[in-house]
């Protein structure tokens, strides 16, 4: 199968110099394997994605150097697609509908129900309703204990990153405590959160390599446990190290000091950003 790898960004904010890395990390990969490299831009949260910061990022990855295949692939005109996915697994029962708000999990994690099991972050508080109790405004919540009663055998996935490279196997322990009842679908009715278009996206794109930074080590997990309930196949993954900031920090998007649009207009050129980067 021919290498193929892609750069996902959310046009949320500008692409800052870990971007950068990601971008060019995963294009000279494919580059050096003769192999495929896509942009996929991941716009399905409409509260945050705005046409600008799109445009911006098509803008920097050229003048970085990279090119990729056209035409690109704009999560927000395929909703459809992964709505059915979602419905898939709630026709399975797999999905409840959950109203809670932030402050209600934080209340009831700090005073747990009688009689509910506790999955990870999450305390259960809506687990036993159905999903033709779904009230606009609620999100979709993955039953976790549910989903792993469903696999028939424990999804594993190959890393070849620095930090954490060799065969992982999902652990049932570990995900009910790291997850637990993972949000799938968002309070916006016919929207799925990152996770689920991802993998959706990562199969159909026919995506053999993920190269994405270290903070998403943990997700890949949630993300082989959906491949498996979806029968989707599972990418090598390469969770490269996180450019931190001359204190050690970890770049955010709202770092707008460490933009690539910021480095562009005092003068950095592609090449310096690349050394900036370590590559
Ligand atoms: N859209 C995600 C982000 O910007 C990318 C995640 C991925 O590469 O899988 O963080």
């Amino acid at each position: 199968m021919t290498f193929t790898t892609r750069f996902a960004p959310s046009p949320t904010g500008p692409l800052h110099l870990g971007h950068a890395y990601s971008a060019l990390l995963a294009y000279d990969m494919a580059q050096v394997r003769s192999g495929r490299f896509l942009l996929r831009i991941e716009d399905t949260d409409s509260s945050r994605a705005r046409a600008h910061w799109e445009v911006q990022i098509y803008d920097d990855l050229g003048w970085l150097g990279l090119s990729w295949e056209t035409p690109v692939l704009r999560q927000s005109q395929h909703l459809q697609t992964y709505n059915d996915a979602l419905m898939q697994l709630a026709a399975r029962g797999l999905i409840y509908p959950c109203s809670c708000k932030r402050r209600d999990i934080r209340a009831a994690l700090a005073a747990p129900q009688e009689g509910v099991v506790q999955s990870g972050p999450y305390p259960g508080t809506c687990r036993a309703r159905a999903m033709s109790s779904r009230q606009p405004g609620d999100a979709l919540r993955l039953d976790m204990g549910r989903a792993l009663k469903a696999l028939s055998t424990l999804p594993a996935f190959t890393e070849q990153g620095p930090a954490h490279g060799g065969h992982h196997m999902l652990d049932p322990a570990r995900i009910h405590t790291d997850i637990g009842d993972a949000v799938l679908g968002r309070k916006e009715i016919n929207t799925v959160s990152y996770v689920m278009a991802a993998v959706i996206d990562d199969a159909r794109q026919n995506i053999t390599h993920v190269v994405r930074g270290q903070d998403l080590f943990q997700t890949t997990f949630l993300q082989i446990l959906l491949q498996a309930l979806l029968d989707l196949p599972t990418p090598v993954y390469h969770h490269h190290t996180l450019i931190r900031d001359a204190a050690g920090k970890r770049l955010a998007k709202r770092d707008d000091a460490q933009a690539i649009a910021k480095y562009r207009a005092d003068g950095t050129s592609p090449k310096g950003i690349r050394k900036l980067t370590g590559l």
